[in-house]
């Protein structure tokens, strides 16, 4: 079996079925031999695990997880590459490849469906144009998987895992380490992949948190508080919360009892500062 990171093997085969790389979807194949190993290593399979994989592109990465874990699916959106991972996942007789849309699946009944009780992991190379969107559908929809190592840029990987209080710290920050624990695990150069992209890459490992605080009703409005506070960073709280549709004094008023100055900006905020406005502004609104 030849290894899918030989770039003049991954060539002919690609060559062979008349695919041509797709930048719209966002397709930079891996060809550093050292990065899938380490990724499917990070996800602490064993072979009593599933692991799913989202966009397997050739399968470079699908392979390593399928040495690990007991079966691996696949969802790749290009039906274009359903042919090339038949030929390069050939040996490999515990990978299911299916074609569909991460964004349009329903991942808890595929992964009930396809695994069982087995525990879970999801491992990715992420397309970049949607790192954040597929991240958020994973948690919002509180996916049952033990972990999720993806590769993302390098700059989204730094807004992931952002302490907040800093600048980088962004609403989609404080989300994501809402409902998970993120850490960063290695960088990747962007000479690692075929074609190269104008970006480094990071691979980073959430941890879903098995208790969330909120119901949903409250996590939707936390989120909107988070979203108007961050819409406007360069403002101060009393300003820009009121895109949430509070008034004026009523903000004053929770940023008061909350013990938060009137002057703070959402990116001077800790969770759990939001965590107190939006209790006192669900109380406000009678929710
Ligand atoms: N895993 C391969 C690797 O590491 O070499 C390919 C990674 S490439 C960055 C991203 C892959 O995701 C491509 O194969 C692309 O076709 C696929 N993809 C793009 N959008 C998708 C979507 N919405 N759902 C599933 N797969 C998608």
């Amino acid at each position: 079996m030849e290894a899918l990171t030989d770039i003049g093997y991954m060539k002919s085969v690609l060559q062979k079925h008349g695919f041509h790389f797709s930048k719209a979807l966002g397709q930079n194949f891996l060809t550093n031999p050292t990065v899938c190993p380490r990724m499917a290593e990070a996800c602490g399979l064993t072979k009593e695990w599933g692991a799913l994989e989202v966009g397997p592109g050739c399968g470079v990465l699908t392979r390593e997880l399928a040495h690990l874990a007991d079966k691996v699916v696949a969802l790749e959106l290009d039906a274009r590459l359903l042919p090339v991972l038949e030929e390069t996942l050939a040996e490999q007789d515990n990978v299911k490849v299916i074609h569909g849309d991460v964004l349009k699946t329903d991942l808890t009944t595929l992964l009930q469906e396809e695994f069982g009780d087995r525990p879970v992991a999801i491992c990715a190379n992420l397309p970049y144009y949607i790192t954040s969107p597929v991240i958020m559908y994973l948690l919002e929809s509180r996916v049952p998987a033990e972990c999720i190592t993806v590769m993302v840029q390098k700059e989204a990987a730094e807004r992931l895992c952002a302490k907040p209080g800093t600048r980088e710290c962004g609403a989609v920050t404080l989300a994501v380490q809402y409902y998970a624990e993120v850490e960063k695990l290695f960088s990747v150069s962007r000479g690692s992949f075929m074609p190269s992209p104008k970006v480094d890459s990071m691979v980073i490992r959430l941890k879903p948190k098995k208790e969330l605080p909120l119901e949903k009703e409250e996590e939707k409005r936390l989120f909107s508080l988070i979203k108007a506070a961050f819409g406007q960073r360069r403002k101060t709280l009393v300003n820009a919360l009121q895109v949430s549709g509070l008034q004026k004094e009523q903000i004053k008023e929770i940023l008061d009892k909350a013990g938060i100055s009137q002057t703070a900006r959402a990116e001077q905020l800790s969770m759990e500062d939001f965590l107190k406005i939006n209790i006192l502004a669900g109380t406000k609104s009678g929710l």
